[in-house]
């Protein structure tokens, strides 16, 4: 098979599916210059849209083709970077386990898409892990969360961030990330969504996404593959300790100790806890476990009318059935020094309530596969960093992110509603009394007030600035009547609990694997996947004794 990569073909109207088959077919035919009987058949294996210039976007394809003479076109197109044999991106198990192993279980805590892709893959290789979760299995899960949304009853053990399938369950279901991916896991990723229930499209299109209903059914089905294959799940189970025997200097696990009381040895614990887990990120450093401080963001979500983000990004191809609701991806360098960004974009979705903790107000974002709500939001943040912001102890980012979660609990009027100001009165530094023509979509409520207060005072003068010079870029972004909503605090991990390059585990704890997005080695479903594998990986060569060389 050859891989041809960057086939361009215009959007018309005429393709509410994208390019047809006899279109592609051409454009292949008219790349190598062969006659229609030299080629065999082919496959999309990704599409993507170049839409810088609106009045004329693109469908860029890649597709693998099979023909008659593949050495020739080879030979032929030797120096062009678009044709190439087609790469093996199927996935390679590096260990199995031995039928008749005795040996203990490896245990994970924490089944979001980390913990979950490691518990699936461990499974998969035979070693029956046993996954413990603090949260409820995801159908309970979903009533605890709209409990907070529909009632203001916050359920700090069962809400957005914690609960079986982690922090993204409720959300855009983004499946896209910038990592670097030699050994193609993100392709096991999707094809295990896929198997779970995913629409095909994920496995081709460029920014897959798959929104929060489909989600929750894809998530039980990975379940039941990982019990069916000899996995474990305990829901309602929260580690409140971490056993650890010093040995030549360094620590080795030996147990964990769930808030029953209820001790379980392991020498193999995967933790893949997430950003959220504050009392779990105290412990372990409590207990040694190294751990530092690291960046992240804090910021507003915006709202805007979808309408409005869909004519200035494909102008006369707003609402084309092959893209969707526009998204937008925006950057400001402000004058202070701090740069202003666009995050988690979700279009035509809704703000969300997020928070995990009592008296706190936490936003995010969250979308139906369709995407078909009235507004556009997003976070629009600002990156801050320990040396300059919260110096001194590697937990510090923890009790920034406290302090401004507890001062928007504060202006949204102290029952779990958001402070929220129109994007002109922001500006113009002053308070809103009245919404406009956009009506928030943040359950249970927008308090509207004056922002000036719910962050530093370089944040809001950040903001202030990056919100013209974005209109600049799209067309309305600083439209008066337009939403910020407060406050987006939990953008990553404030943390980063340390592990070593060669065997993943920690630097100072032997048979501690952190993982995913609240050890700081993820950003978001795919890349919180993906690390999944590799810690899988790092595990399943432990338990075997075989070297690593991931
Ligand atoms: P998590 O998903 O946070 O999972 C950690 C799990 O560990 C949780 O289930 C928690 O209950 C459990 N846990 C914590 N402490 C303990 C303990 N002591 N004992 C037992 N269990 C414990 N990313 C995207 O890529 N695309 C999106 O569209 C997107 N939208 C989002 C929308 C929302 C509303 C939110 C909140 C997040 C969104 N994200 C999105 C981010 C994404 O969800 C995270 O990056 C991802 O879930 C991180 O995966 P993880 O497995 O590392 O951690």
């Amino acid at each position: 098979m050859l891989r041809l990569t960057e086939i361009k073909l215009p959007l018309t109207h005429a393709n509410p599916d994208g390019a047809s088959h006899a279109e592609i077919e051409a454009a292949i035919l008219k790349k190598l210059a062969i006659p229609p009987d030299e080629l065999l058949g082919f496959s999309i294996f990704r599409r993507g849209v170049d839409a810088r210039k609106s009045h004329a976007i693109l469908l860029i394809y890649t597709v693998d083709i099979a023909v008659r003479d593949e050495k020739r076109i080879l030979a032929r197109f030797s120096k062009d970077a678009h044709v190439n044999l087609t790469p093996d991106t199927s996935y390679k198990f590096v260990a199995q386990a031995a039928a008749d192993s005795t040996q203990a279980r490896p245990v994970i805590i924490g089944f979001g898409p980390a913990g979950l892709f490691t518990a699936l893959v461990l499974a998969q290789s035979g070693f029956k892990p046993l996954v413990l979760e603090r949260g409820k299995a995801v159908r309970e899960r979903t009533k605890d969360t709209w409990g907070l949304w529909r009632k203001s009853v916050l359920n700090p053990e069962s809400n957005v961030q914690f609960g079986e399938g982690g922090a993204g369950t409720f959300s855009d279901g983004k499946l896209y990330s910038q990592i670097k991916d030699p050994k193609h896991y993100g392709r096991k990723v999707l094809q295990e969504f896929v198997k779970a229930g995913a629409p095909e499209e994920i496995l081709y299109v460029s920014k897959p996404h798959i929104g929060t209903f489909r989600l929750v059914g894809m998530i039980e089905r990975m379940r039941e593959t990982i019990i069916a294959l000899g996995g474990e799940i305990r829901f309602g189970s929260r580690v409140d300790d971490i056993e650890i025997e010093q040995q030549h200097g360094k620590g080795q696990v030996q147990a964990v100790v769930l808030a029953t009381g209820e001790r379980i040895p392991t020498q193999h614990l995967v933790l893949a806890v997430g950003h959220s887990a504050r009392d779990t990120f105290e412990m372990i450093h409590k207990r040694g476990i190294y751990v530092e401080a690291k960046p992240f963001s804090v910021g507003f979500r915006i709202e805007h009318p979808q309408s409005l983000i869909d004519a200035s990004r494909h102008g006369p191809f707003a609402q084309h059935p092959v893209l969707g609701a526009a998204d937008y991806k925006l950057v400001h360098h402000a004058s202070n020094g701090r740069s202003v960004y666009s995050f988690c974009m979700c279009p035509g979705g809704t703000v969300v309530a997020a928070a995990s903790e009592p008296e706190r107000v936490v936003t995010n974002g969250m979308s139906q596969y369709s995407r078909n709500e009235r507004n556009a939001n997003a976070g629009i943040v600002v990156g801050i960093t320990p040396e300059q912001d919260y110096p001194g102890h590697p937990l510090a980012g923890i009790a920034y992110q406290r302090q401004w979660e507890s001062r928007a609990y504060e202006l949204g009027g102290r029952n779990y509603q958001a402070p929220g100001q129109l994007i002109g009165d922001f500006i113009a530094a002053r308070p809103s009394t009245a919404f406009g023509s956009v009506q928030p979509s943040y359950t249970p409520g927008v308090h509207l007030t004056d922002l000036a207060t719910s962050l530093p005072e370089f944040a809001i003068s950040a903001i202030r600035e990056a919100l013209p010079a974005f209109a600049r870029q799209i067309k309305g972004f600083d439209l008066p009547d337009g939403l910020l909503t407060g406050v987006e605090t939990r953008t990553s991990s404030p943390i980063r609990i340390k592990r070593n390059d060669d065997d993943l585990q920690s630097l100072n704890t032997k048979g501690l694997f952190p993982a995913g997005e609240g050890a700081g080695y993820a950003g978001g479903i795919l890349s919180a996947a993906v690390d999944g594998i590799r810690i899988a990986e790092a595990v399943a060569l432990s338990l075997s004794g075989t070297p690593l060389t991931l």
